[in-house]
């Protein structure tokens, strides 16, 4: 008789140290880091403004320009995330949705963040603001989206801050 197969299994945590590029798109993310602002691409040929920013129109493949964006949008669509990774699990439930900044063409998903977590907080057509962490790294992590009438309590807390 063959004795039956048992997989040994042991937990552990691998980490490792490593680096990586946004490319063309870099600039996106320097401009959140050090000035707080939100920057969008333009297409040399076709006019579409591109949210989250494209180095090439997606429509037309011609080169774009970058263009500065109002940090205020509306949503587009959205939902409450109950379940994420452990990056993310210290601010469940929290809200995310693809919000269309005034004057891009296209959405950027993005978290969306209230002291009143309710579906009718963060609905198709509500306006948002970006907040923006006080400690940046250049990252999309660096800002967030409140509901308009919250944006006031937001940047007044220690922690964040407006864009400019
Ligand atoms: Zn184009």
């Amino acid at each position: 008789m063959t004795e039956k197969f048992q997989d040994h299994q042991i937990r552990d945590i691998l980490k490792i140290n490593y680096k990586y590029t946004m490319g063309g798109q870099s600039k996106f993310f320097i401009e959140v880091m050090k000035n707080k602002k939100l920057f969008g691409t333009k297409c040399t040929k076709c006019g579409k403004t591109w949210m989250p920013p494209r180095i090439n129109c997606s429509d037309c493949y011609e080169p774009a320009d970058w263009v500065e964006l109002n940090q205020a949008g509306t949503i587009n669509v959205s939902t409450i995330v109950w379940y994420t990774t452990s990056a993310f699990i210290k601010a469940v439930p929290y809200g995310i949705g693809f919000i269309k900044l005034d004057g891009a063409e296209t959405s950027l998903l993005q978290g969306i963040f209230s002291e009143n977590l309710v579906p009718s907080k963060i609905k198709k057509g509500k306006r948002v603001k970006a907040v923006f962490n006080k400690e940046r790294e250049g990252k999309m992590t660096d800002f967030f989206f409140v509901p308009e009438d919250e944006y006031e309590n937001w940047i007044s807390k220690p922690e964040y801050e407006g864009g400019v």
